[in-house]
């Protein structure tokens, strides 16, 4: 095991076992796993093993503070990826997203989006974006409500420098799959909003699924699964 080869064989085996499932996951729900992109969740996981993770296939990864993405970025940066911002973001933050963040899946309020918009506008680029959808109306959590997601929605189209892309959600802790009812939630917001109300074709991605439910959410039709546990291990939270 001293050998350089095999030091990150579990990293190897553990990417090859999710897509597995979620292959497994996708059949059984009728789709195609080329439908369902994996997002790496990087946080607090070192720049050494992301490398490796890129090496071995991993596209788009994410991260929950805006720090922690700008540190591991100039060692990643000769390795082809996207780097999402998933965690709860701070307007005070945003300025340091233009360049370095490929999308910002975190966006919550008017408020927040309204700085994007303002940052970017100086920068001259635009930002792709999900709103953050708060599906089990739980008290103390991010994500808007989901009564007032069309309309967050349609204040960010309204937005020149802002390129919404769809939806994503962190739904309640469940018992067995009692989940899954939040996720049909989710998806019939989703398709509601992009089809319906607000006609968008650049909506496309329904961001839901983590370690313990990628599987459920994949059969509910998620089309971006966000993990981190399963790929990387338990989390030390000492980086
Ligand atoms: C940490 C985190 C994940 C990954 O969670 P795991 O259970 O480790 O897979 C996904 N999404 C968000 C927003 C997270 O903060």
């Amino acid at each position: 095991m001293t050998e350089n080869c095999c030091e990150y064989e579990w990293l190897r085996q553990n990417i090859r076992e999710v897509r597995q499932k979620i292959q497994e996951a996708a059949e059984k729900a009728g789709r195609s796993p080329s439908e369902i992109t994996l997002l790496g969740v990087t946080k607090t996981v070192s720049q050494e093993i992301v490398a490796q993770a890129l090496d071995m296939g991993i596209t788009e990864i994410g991260e929950n503070k805006v720090q922690e993405m700008l540190a591991k970025q100039p060692y990643l940066q000769a390795k082809p990826h996207r780097t999402h911002i998933i965690g709860h973001l701070q307007t005070n933050k945003v300025k340091y997203l233009p360049g370095k963040a490929d999308m910002i899946q975190s966006v919550d309020s008017i408020r927040l989006a309204d700085k994007i918009e303002s940052v970017y506008a100086a920068a001259g680029l635009t930002a792709e974006v999900l709103v953050e959808v708060n599906i089990g109306e739980e008290a103390g959590k991010t994500g808007a409500a989901p009564q007032d997601t069309e309309l967050l929605c349609a204040h960010i189209m309204g937005l020149a420098h802002l390129r919404l892309k769809g939806l994503m959600t962190i739904p309640p802790v469940c018992q067995g799959d009692g989940v899954r009812n939040y996720f049909a939630k989710m998806y019939q917001l989703f398709v509601d909003i992009k089809t319906k109300k607000l006609d968008n074709k650049d909506i496309d991605i329904l961001s839901m699924g983590m370690s313990g439910d990628f599987e459920y959410a994949i059969l509910e039709g998620s089309t971006m699964v966000r993990v981190g546990t399963s790929l990387f291990g338990k989390r030390h939270y000492d980086i």
